[in-house]
């Protein structure tokens, strides 16, 4: 075997504390290796040129990068030895930047590192065999989940280029957080007339089927080969015939369920559609509060129904679809301000949250857009707006910045001497955090302007006094304490990973952070990608993000919905295990092991149960391997002996420099 090592110096990200051009001149004295170099970028184009005339010159017939994470680069350099006629499998990278030169700055130990990384690399280069991957149709159909403005965005880009697209929502009525909006920041132009026309169009495309108070059971298969189960739950209305008309809702005596689009500052009736422009526009029974279904009596709703769509014995439904890629746009959650004793942990009526206050500003809201206390129905002259409420406070567990709330506060300042120009606003604030377009301008156009007073410190805590209350709190701009007595209080709270976000990342294979917002497959290079081929994200499902910035990801996520779509055949990763029916005892002890169900059963012509692998959905996660007691079923390129090569080469002896 005829094999190169190219060390690279990542300008000084490795060269800083790695003796490159030592490690390159060590690796020629390795096995089989014919030519070594050290290069200032190996990734550059002079870098791949580099590599290719190597390989063409030297007659390679296998590569070693030592350089960075191979999740960063390993296509770029599999491309490049495709390009010099070499399958693209005998490339192996040695990490000598975040496992060497990024965690250690002793130079002459860093470089020994550097070294028996590359040994390792040929060690397994060795044992390497070409191969091959196989073709297989791609289902042009895509999954979203998630109907908020960042799905609503990819949905119709992929519907208007001609895709079928399955939406699945899990609320009554598309629209997410935005449609509870009254106005955005910073142009302050409103939240509905812009969404309102997206959410019609996602229900009069002839490409689009959604399916509203919905949740995704089920996802198995492959990139290009996905099958979803969703299960459509019970509405007790036939929405096939609903028109939307409320009769019912006008009629049903039970009034005083939570209503929770109106973030439970007003009640609703048991049967209820959310709001007047919901996507669908039908109405849902919520069996809590229903009597007909908590006491078997009442069924009013059926009776004044015109269409007579009710129907009391309705089930949950399990549909099956089948798609070639999924986006994930599945949102946030607000977080729960009540585990904040100090400001009254949801005790005191007039400790309101961002969202809530959205509604009592909205036209369409409770209040019809006048902004009043809940607890006495009167108009505040006082509000004091609290940020960074599960934001930026580790005590909390939401170490992080949620992003948007600095500019949601200023703009529900603005908007309240609007709505009550004989009002004064008070916003306490850790910094301001204002890096969008327009959007600096516009908190300092709150402040100039609309006379809303800034006060620098956190408050520490919230107190009732007589019908008001007492903010108490630090300006650490002028060092002193300060207490403002407040009509109302509104909490800007932070964003959390939605409820079920890590069962769903789970479902779809795809990794979470701590907080349990879904992982992109690269946050720079790859921002609406994920480790699992075919699956995609947008907006906040990732971590918080503002309006324009869902937009755009759902955009993006739909572009390469599009790009995967651009092909009528997939190539599969031939990185999958294979059954050496020889060796294999019929144990079927791999098939149990296997979380993915890719190993089946099959006979041989002496009748014999052998295990064999289906390629398409063998996920290489490699468990079957460990388990088979003749170590029949293997990895492709990470065989037992390809591992053990690379153990035998790291516990040789040292060598020294
Ligand atoms: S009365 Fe019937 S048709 Fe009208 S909204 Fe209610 S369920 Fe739908
Ligand atoms: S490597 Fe084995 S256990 Fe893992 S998915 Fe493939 S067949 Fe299943």
């Amino acid at each position: 075997m005829r094999i190169g090592v190219f060390v690279c110096h990542c300008g000084s990200n490795i060269a800083a504390t790695v003796d490159c051009p030592a490690v390159a001149e060590q690796a020629g004295t390795l096995q089989d290796v014919v030519f070594t170099t050290d290069t200032m970028y190996t990734c550059s184009e002079p870098g791949q040129n580099e590599i290719i005339s190597a390989i063409k010159e030297q007659k390679l017939d296998g590569v070693v990068v030592a350089s960075c994470s191979p999740r960063m680069h390993e296509a770029t350099f599999r491309r490049a030895l495709e390009r010099a006629g070499l399958n693209r499998y005998m490339l192996e990278m040695a990490n000598i930047r975040e496992h060497v030169s990024w965690i250690g700055k002793n130079k002459p130990r860093n470089t020994i590192k550097a070294f028996e990384l590359v040994k390792i690399a040929v060690a397994k280069l060795r044992n390497n065999n070409p191969l091959h991957a196989n073709k297989f149709d791609v289902t042009k159909r895509v999954l979203v989940i998630g109907g908020g403005v960042a799905g609503i965005q990819a949905a119709l880009d992929c519907a208007d280029a001609g895709y079928q697209v399955v939406m699945v929502e899990r609320e009554q009525s598309i629209g997410g957080k935005m449609a509870k909006i009254d106005k955005t920041f910073p142009t302050v132009d409103c939240s509905s007339c812009i969404l309102g026309p997206k959410m019609v169009d996602v229900s009069q495309h002839e490409n689009i089927t959604l399916y509203a108070m919905s949740e995704v059971e089920k996802i198995e298969g492959y990139v290009g080969n996905f099958d979803v189960q969703v299960r459509k739950k019970a509405t007790y209305v036939n929405w096939a015939d609903c028109t939307g008309c409320g009769a019912c809702m006008e009629k049903c005596p039970s009034k005083k369920n939570v209503d929770k689009f109106n973030e439970g500052i007003s009640k609703c009736t048991s049967i209820n559609i959310p709001f007047p422009q919901a996507i669908p526009k039908k109405a849902a029974i919520d069996p809590s509060g229903c009597l007909m279904l908590q006491k078997g009596k009442c069924g009013v709703c059926a009776k004044v129904c015109p269409t007579k769509c009710i129907d009391f014995e309705q089930k949950d439904e399990i549909l099956s679809e089948k798609v070639g890629a999924v986006i994930a746009a599945t949102g946030y959650d607000m977080f729960d301000h009540s585990v904040y004793k100090q400001y009254g942990a949801g005790q005191y009526p007039d400790v309101i949250t961002s969202l809530q206050y959205e509604r009592l500003m909205n036209a369409s809201g409770p209040t019809g857009g006048h902004i009043v206390r809940p607890s006495d129905g009167k108009e505040p002259k006082k509000v004091v707006f609290v940020q960074c409420v599960g934001s930026r406070d580790p005590s909390v567990g939401r170490p992080y910045c949620s992003g948007f709330c600095c500019m949601y506060t200023a703009k529900q300042a603005v908007l309240t001497k609007d709505h009550i120009p004989d009002s004064d606003s008070y916003v306490f604030y850790m910094d301001i955090r204002s890096p969008g377009k327009g959007y600096d301008e516009f908190t300092r156009r709150a402040q100039e302007q609309y006379g809303v007073q800034y006060v620098r410190g956190r408050v520490s805590m919230i107190y009732p006094k007589g019908d008001n209350l007492i903010v108490r709190g630090a300006d650490t701009l002028a060092g002193t304490q300060v207490e403002v007595e407040a009509d109302l209080v509104v909490l800007a709270v932070g964003a959390e990973s939605a409820k079920n976000a890590p069962a769903l990342a789970e479902k779809m294979r795809i990794s979470y952070d701590s907080y349990g917002f879904f992982m992109e497959a690269h946050p720079k290079l790859k921002p609406v990608e994920t480790n699992t081929a075919g699956v995609y994200l947008a907006g906040s499902c990732l971590g918080p993000r503002d309006i324009p910035t869902s937009v755009g990801q759902g955009s993006a996520a739909a572009a390469k919905v599009m790009t995967l779509f651009s092909k009528d055949k997939l190539e599969s990763d031939p990185q999958v295990s294979k059954v050496n029916a020889s060796r294999c005892v019929g144990c079927l002890k791999c098939a149990a092991t296997c979380p993915f169900g890719a190993i089946k059963e099959v006979t041989d012509r002496a009748g014999n149960v052998k295990a064999e692998v289906i390629e398409t959905v063998c996920q290489g996660c490699g468990i079957c391997t460990v388990t088979c007691p003749q170590g029949a079923i293997q990895l492709q390129h990470f065989t037992d002996n390809q591992i053990l090569a690379e153990v035998n080469a790291l516990c040789q002896a040292q060598l020294d420099f």
